[in-house]
């Protein structure tokens, strides 16, 4: 990835392949991201205008990031990603300049996919209420105004989608949600027992397993964890092998076991209600 003052360029490996589960999900996405720059002839005929922003949402550690970079790749589109927290801690207009650098970059180096973490940092609910009775314009006010001006400005340029993701759907902005900004919201939920073995599955895929190893009893004992704690539960599970024995030739279920006792899973009921 080339570094270019703030604003990451990477060219994205990820396939949907390496996502575990999500399978409507997946292809809501390749029609979204992946359609109209492959068969922009097609949109064009029928007059249908591409979905200009999408908007994931859900709990942290689903893959989020990892779709958003499986659509760029899949579309073969440039990938430039930013993160809200990090432009609303900039120096005054410093966030600003880089959201408008950005999509100035990403139109030049059309089609491009630019995403958005914690976007709830960028676009934050403008409250109706005190706080801001001075009549000053916020941070996130000012980045909200760049972000739509942007966004709307990208009628007239193609190939240019905005994938944005945050864990806290309820704080973005309705402003958002207009026609031709965020017309696509798409919930990416926890893994269930289908989805936990699938991500197993391509967790372990370099992994040498034991012939015990059963992929399957493991995810049925793996409630609430997300994709992120089942790959750190694959990287445990190696890391007891070694524990035990440095020349160790596999990973037994033994190791998964004990792996498996020794964490935690990331969510809880209440967070998933909450979304
Ligand atoms: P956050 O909201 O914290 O940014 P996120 O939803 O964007 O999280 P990712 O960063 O995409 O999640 O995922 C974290 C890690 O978990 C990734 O490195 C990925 O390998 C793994 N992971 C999560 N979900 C899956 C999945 N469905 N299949 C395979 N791997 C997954």
């Amino acid at each position: 990835p080339s570094m270019t003052r703030g604003v990451t360029k990477e060219v994205s490996k990820v396939s949907w392949d390496d996502i575990g589960g999500l399978k409507d999900l997946k292809k809501k996405l390749q029609q979204a991201v992946e359609w109209p720059i492959k068969h922009a002839d097609a949109f064009a005929r029928l007059g249908i205008s591409p979905v200009r922003g999408v908007l994931l949402h859900g709990p942290p550690g689903c893959s989020k990031t990892t779709l958003a970079k499986a659509a760029a790749n899949a579309a073969q589109a440039s990938f430039f990603s930013l993160s809200g927290a990090e432009l609303y801690s900039k120096y005054v207009g410093e966030g600003e300049a880089l959201l408008r650098r950005t999509f100035q970059k990403a139109r030049l180096a059309a089609p491009s996919v630019i995403f958005f973490d914690e976007a709830d940092a960028i676009a934050p609910k403008r409250s109706g209420h005190a706080g801001n009775s001075s009549g000053n314009i916020t941070v996130g006010e000012r980045l909200l105004s760049t972000l739509l001006t942007e966004m709307d400005g990208l009628e007239l340029a193609t190939g240019i989608i905005v994938l944005a993701a945050t864990n806290r759907p309820h704080a973005i902005d309705a402003a958002l949600m207009r026609p031709g900004r965020f017309d696509l919201v798409l919930y990416v939920p926890p893994p269930d027992v289908e989805g936990r073995y699938e991500i197993l599955k391509i967790h372990t895929r370099q992994m040498k397993l034991g012939e015990d190893v059963d992929l399957r009893q493991i995810a049925q004992c793996t409630d609430l964890f997300t994709g992120a704690d089942l790959e750190g539960l694959c990287r445990e599970a190696g890391m007891v092998a070694l524990r035990e024995d440095l020349s160790a030739a596999s990973v037994y279920n033994r190791h998964f076991q004990t792996a498996r006792n020794s964490l935690r899973p990331s969510l809880t009921k209440s967070i998933i209600e909450e979304y």
